[in-house]
């Protein structure tokens, strides 16, 4: 009976056989195509050789057309390939960034990597391509699982690639939105270091929630990409998250201690209320000076003279009139040591003893 021990030392040496095999065969194809055998054969590219002659699917004979290319420029790639440290799947990103100066560095970089590691490390070794920044929203219709399926019989379709075109960078076709709306996809694809395109189903719902949210930033964010406004949404949820756990950014301080002139904060409110943020001053021709103008507090009875903080004590006046009130009190002479603008000094001199209580 064969023990589980060794019918994994046969697994493994299986897999190491196909490993070997599919280097061979890349080595021989790599051969091949530099003969440019397959133009002998009809075939308008390597491609189409593969994909056709051979009966390989469009994506299969798109990575092993890409080793076959990469292994006449840098033969160096067939050990790891041969060894398992490089998979088939991340050569199509190698080769998106190996060059004749960074081969020695790069191509280690690549080894153990799955497809979408490889993808984030080329991503990350093109950091200046500019990566379009674009919001798609496709519609995506429930669909019966048995017409989601491909028929295996379907005839080879035609092949997305034309010979001299640029490898993209998926090669196997986008399938046709036929996801059931069960199952949305989610995948964020590496364009950058630093950007990522996503790709999410969402609900109708939430695009219209996203359009309000956008006119709602249109002050504070104009022209905000969909991106920036999702990102503005999240903060805010995390912040409101941060805020229930305690988990402020910045722990606050312990209050500082009350100063001996402190207003406290609702005989501010109270006072503001009152005077309607207006200066009180009274004018010669009655009522009083009104001015919204840089309003602050005054104390009737000033601090020095043991006036208190209270809301009988205190009113809104205007930063000039609450200059002029503090020269009534303490003399010219005092407060000439504070404002040493002598434009408004004169002025303040003109009207002294205009205060009216
Ligand atoms: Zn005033």
């Amino acid at each position: 009976m064969t023990s589980a021990r060794d019918l994994s030392a046969r697994l493994a040496e299986l897999l190491q056989r196909e490993r070997a095999a599919l280097a061979e065969f890349l080595v021989a194809l790599a051969d091949f195509d530099r003969k440019r055998l397959w133009l002998e054969l009809g075939h308008a590219s390597l491609f189409y050789f593969l994909h056709r002659e051979l009966g390989l699917s469009c994506g299969a004979a798109f990575y092993r057309k890409t080793a076959a290319g990469l292994i006449q420029r840098f033969p160096e790639i067939v050990d790891p390939l041969r060894d398992g440290r490089l998979c088939l799947t991340s050569v199509v990103e190698l080769a998106k960034v190996l060059t004749p100066e960074n081969r020695d560095d790069v191509l280690p970089r690549f080894f153990h990597l799955s497809k979408s590691g490889a993808k984030a490390v080329s991503a990350a070794l093109r950091p200046a391509e500019a990566a379009p920044h674009r919001a798609v929203v496709t519609a995506v219709r429930p669909t019966a699982p048995a017409l989601a399926a491909p028929a295996a019989q379907d005839p080879i379709p035609e092949s997305p690639f034309h010979p001299d075109e640029t490898p993209r960078a998926n090669p196997v076709p986008e399938p046709t939105p036929t996801l059931p709306v069960s199952l949305p996809r989610t995948v964020a694809e590496p364009l950058t270091a630093d950007l990522r395109r996503l790709h999410v189903t969402v609900s109708r719902r939430l695009m219209e929630k996203l359009a309000a949210a956008r006119a709602a930033l249109s002050h504070s964010h104009p022209g905000a990409s969909e991106g920036e406004i999702l990102e503005a949404g999240l903060d805010l949820l995390l912040e409101r998250h941060a805020k229930r756990r305690g988990l402020v950014e910045k722990p606050r301080r312990e209050p500082p201690a009350a100063k001996p002139d402190h207003v406290p904060a609702h005989v501010r409110r109270a006072v503001w209320k009152r005077d309607g943020g207006r200066c009180q001053w009274a004018v010669d021709g009655g009522g009083i000076c009104g001015s919204t103008h840089q309003v602050e507090l005054d104390h009737v009875v000033p601090r020095g003279q043991g006036g208190p903080s209270t809301v009988e004590n205190m009113r809104c006046l205007c930063r000039f009139h609450n200059q002029l009130a503090a020269r009534e009190v303490y003399g010219d002479a005092w407060m000439d040591r504070f404002t040493v603008r002598r434009a408004k000094r004169r002025v303040l001199s003109g009207m002294k003893g205009a205060r009216l209580e």
